[in-house]
């Protein structure tokens, strides 16, 4: 018998994870309608998606872009409305036609969605981990609220996800856990000694060895601060303190995560490194459908590596164990802070090493404030940090 349809908003459409979700979701014909697509400056691709996809709305960041946008959709006779600016993202994550949202706008831009979303009570794929490392309180109060129902897309959360007693509740401990594993690849500068890592550009850093991603999120894979995000991540998700989350470095990264239990058994999600498993995993919950990655062959990867992660050379990776230990708006600080120092690194300012001395410092200077309570209070917090870290980046380049 053929599912019923399932209709689909993808927020950050353009990038990695959106135009995987299109792939998959282009595998089954019939089953999945897309609603909505939103892109923040790709005009062009954005229009080229609309032209496959025909969704009924399209989101641009600005006026400009969404006007550029109209005249070559109209001139293909393409019906769909294109929209602008962070109220329509809202709406269409909201809309009442929509039963699944695939929030996979990167950064800090990705929450206001994402709440949207969740107060009302859609099926949220949550790719965008800001949104709980920002706001993991509020997030989830929004979801619970609003009855919705979360499926992490990011590739060691949905692994766990996947090892975890079927129905478990969003953000409580499941009984008999004690501990959660994250395994991490490393990065490009797994080996790299702390000279080649003052002198790392741009491009090395975005190299990653195993996963093909957007820009922001591999220079956090390679100062493993990315790591350090998700293990706040995992901990609202799952409902673990800092005590009960490991990370592990598996270079391979074919196991995507672990989750040992009381009695000593450890379960494992393992598959090739491709962000389309978790995605159709998710979309198709609690079916399984086809997902274009190819079958993993054990015979071939031949022996599986693990080694304890290096906290000296990682000190993002310390730093956000420090920012979930302290709990309130730690992540909150360390995620904008972040978020300022990987752009300006990005963009040829900052030396790589100094992606954590801006964290660090920021982290410092917010003391132990508590976390913000209610959407409005986390963004004063997310700016304030930011202000913060931008007069730390000009100490750090001085
Ligand atoms: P990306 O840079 O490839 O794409 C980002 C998307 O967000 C694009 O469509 C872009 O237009 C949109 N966007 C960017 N800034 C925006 C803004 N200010 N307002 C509105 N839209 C904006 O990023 P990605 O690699 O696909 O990552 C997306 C999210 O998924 C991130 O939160 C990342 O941490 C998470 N994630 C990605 C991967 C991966 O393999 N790429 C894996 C796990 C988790
Ligand atoms: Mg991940």
């Amino acid at each position: 018998m053929q599912p019923a349809e399932r209709t689909l908003t993808i927020l950050g459409a353009t990038g990695s994870i959106g135009l995987s979700t299109l792939d998959v979701v282009g595998r089954h014909p019939g089953r999945y309608r897309v609603f909505a697509l939103s892109a923040h400056r790709q005009v062009d691709a954005l229009v080229g998606l609309c032209l496959r996809h025909r969704p009924r709305y399209a989101v641009l960041g600005d006026a400009g872009a969404a006007a550029a946008a109209r005249a070559p959709l109209a001139g293909a006779g393409c019906a769909t409305q294109v929209l602008w600016g962070e109220a329509a993202l809202a709406e269409v994550a909201a809309h009442p036609q929509v039963d699944t949202v695939m929030a996979a706008i990167v950064g800090a831009a990705g929450l206001t969605p994402a709440i949207a979303a969740a107060r009302a009570g859609k099926r949220v794929l949550l790719a965008n981990k800001e949104a709980l490392v920002m706001a993991g309180e509020v997030f989830l109060r929004a979801c619970r609220e609003g009855g919705a129902t979360v499926l992490p897309i990011d590739s060691e959360h949905n692994a766990i996800f996947q090892c975890l007693p079927p129905g478990q509740r969003t953000g409580t401990a499941a009984p008999g856990v004690r501990r959660i594993v994250l395994t991490a690849s490393g990065g490009p500068f797994r080996r790299a000694s702390a000279a080649e890592m003052m002198q790392a550009t741009p491009e090395q850093a975005c190299a990653h060895p195993n996963w093909s991603m957007g820009r922001k999120i591999s220079v956090d894979s390679a100062t493993m601060m990315n790591k350090g995000l998700e293990l706040i991540e995992a901990s609202y998700l799952f409902g673990l303190p800092e005590s009960r989350l490991d990370v592990l470095v598996h270079p391979q990264s074919i196991v995507h995560s672990l989750v040992e239990y009381e009695d000593g058994s450890m379960l494992a999600q393992l598959g090739n490194p491709d962000m389309r498993t978790p995605i159709a995993h998710a979309l198709a919950h609690p079916r399984r459908i086809d997902s274009g990655v190819a079958p993993l062959s054990l015979v071939a990867v031949g022996s599986l590596h693990f080694e304890a992660p290096d906290l000296q050379r990682f000190p993002c990776l310390q730093l956000a164990h420090e920012a979930l230990r302290a709990g309130g708006a730690a992540p909150c600080v360390l995620n904008a802070a972040n978020e300022i120092a990987v752009a300006a690194f990005l963009a040829g300012e900052l030396r790589f090493p100094d992606i954590a001395r801006v964290a660090e410092a920021a982290l410092a200077a917010s003391g132990s404030r508590a976390a913000g309570a209610a959407l409005d209070e986390v963004l004063e917090i997310d700016r304030e940090a930011r202000s913060l870290a931008r007069g730390q980046l000009a100490r750090c380049a001085a």
